[in-house]
């Protein structure tokens, strides 16, 4: 994937898993197959039922654990958390699990998604006395659950929940209970396996295959699951709002290899490809994919299409990611440092080059060029998404429209800037009809901010700022 050098990434994963004596070795495993969710920080919070203990860093999973540090954090359940910084921004302090401890009892807490409501929570709670530690939203639940007037530890967690608005899969870990609950339009996918009498709960399903779980159901929006040692329980904090499962999880952030309320990625994004194939005539010699979230797209053109697929572009898996280099000029250096034409397959060729998605259209212009220089004669550009022209406020990292350049130009304007011979995007009732989502409604389920500006739920006036205010409907 391609997200750190487009400037779309993903705020976070999150694993956890009670009732195995190797809980923190099986976290970081799972945490290994999120970590394309979040590559800034890691983390991991366990219990023995005594106590709980953190260990956490700035940076990928691999580099943040050994297996002597893993050997200090023992115990039967942990939570665990990799992190891109959207809200909060970066520094230690901020990586999750975020964990507080208090004589009335300790909690940590694992949370993919953005807030809405976040800062006139935390106005309000700071009014009251509380003191924040970071700068994350996610601190917020922390004091909303200690501060509740609620007697046990559930009816404060499902009370402080219920106040919460935007997007929130959460883990809450005490040395009692992992509580798990999932904000009531569902904005980010989260899952439930079992392994043995072990429960294990995950962003993704691939983070299953990886520890051995098998995968048991998804948690539904709104509800709220209470695990401890003697099974799990489903209960409710909300009322589920319509659904509306972020669509860019389908399209691009989640891995091929697994699966959303039943519909696999990869099979999902083969039929956008397909749909495209059939929204769109090309003459063109061969079908290539930006790699990695692009190629099941690309196969899927390819297949509806009759123009033989090519591995026309390679990734570079071996470079540092290029998202920590912040300017313009660097990114685009990122870009070829990334990716490398395969000379044979493109020169003299007309080619289809399919991409998920355009953000700012560096990458685009970049690649475009990449393939014309290596001897591409025309290069086609096809995107398997509707153009991105509205910030996303529940945890990607797409906060404001002046980067967007969809939300600036016409495509044909846009075809031009990244210098393509044609460029097409999927329709919007192409995407949703062909990931497959049967929920009630003519959006599927699906949250389609990004494309339509009709955002799920409310948007807090200072989530706006100022020169977007028009944009939200
Ligand atoms: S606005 Fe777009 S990126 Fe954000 S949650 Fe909705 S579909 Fe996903």
């Amino acid at each position: 994937m391609l997200a750190e050098i487009r400037g779309l990434n993903e705020e976070c994963g999150i694993f956890g898993i009670w009732g195995h004596t190797n809980a923190a070795q099986l976290t970081y495993y799972g945490l290994h197959a999120l970590q394309h969710r979040g590559q800034e920080g890691a983390g991991i919070v366990s219990t023995d039922g005594e106590a709980l203990r953190a260990l956490k860093g700035e940076g990928m999973v691999s580099e943040v654990f050994t297996p002597e540090k893993l050997e200090k954090i023992t115990g039967m359940a942990a939570i665990g958390h990799v992190r891109y910084a959207t809200a909060g921004g970066s520094g230690i302090e901020n990586v999750q699990p975020l964990l507080f401890n208090s004589t009335t009892g300790s909690l940590a807490i694992s949370h993919n998604g953005n807030l809405v409501n976040a800062t006139q929570l935390k106005g309000h709670l700071e009014r009251q006395g509380s003191i924040f530690q970071t700068t994350s939203d996610t601190e917020v639940l922390a004091h909303l659950i200690k501060r509740s007037g609620y007697e046990s530890f559930e009816e404060k967690a499902k009370n402080a929940l219920s106040l919460l608005k935007g997007a929130f899969a959460c883990l809450v870990l005490t040395e009692e209970a992992m509580f798990v609950a999932l904000d009531p339009n569902g904005l980010r996918p989260l899952s439930v396996g079992k392994m043995g009498d072990a429960w294990v709960v995950a962003s993704e399903t691939c983070a299953f295959d990886i520890v051995g779980a098998e995968f048991v159901h998804s948690v539904e929006p709104g509800e709220f699951l209470v695990i401890n040692n003697d099974g799990m329980r489903k209960e409710r904090f909300a009322y589920p709002a319509e659904r509306s499962i972020c669509t860019m999880e389908y399209v691009y952030f989640s891995r091929p290899d697994s699966d959303i309320d039943g519909i696999n990625i990869h099979s999902a994004r083969k039929r956008l490809g397909k749909q495209l194939a059939k929204e769109v005539h090309i003459e063109a010699d061969v079908v290539t994919g930006v790699p990695d979230s692009s190629i099941s797209a690309a196969i899927g053109f390819s297949e509806q299409s009759g123009i033989p697929y090519e591995l026309g572009l390679i990734k570079n898996r071996y470079v540092g990611r290029t998202f920590i280099q912040p300017s313009q000029e660097m990114r685009e250096r990122g870009v070829k440092m990334k990716l490398s034409p395969v000379r044979q397959v493109v020169k003299g060729k007309r080619v289809v080059m399919v991409d998920d998605s355009i953000v700012r259209g560096t990458t685009s212009r970049r690649i475009v060029a990449l393939l014309k220089e290596a001897g591409a004669t025309e290069v086609h550009v096809v995107i398997s998404s509707p153009p991105i022209k509205n910030p996303c406020f529940y945890g990607i990292d797409i906060s404001t429209s002046g980067e967007l350049i969809a939300s600036n130009n016409t495509v044909e304007e846009m075809r031009e800037i990244i210098g393509a011979d044609s460029l097409t995007f999927l329709s919007v009732d192409g995407m949703v009809q062909n990931i497959g989502r049967t929920d009630p409604g003519s959006k599927c389920g699906h949250c389609l901010a990004c494309f339509t500006g009709e955002y799920p739920t409310n948007i807090y006036p200072d989530t706006v700022l100022p020169h977007e205010k028009e944009k939200v409907k």
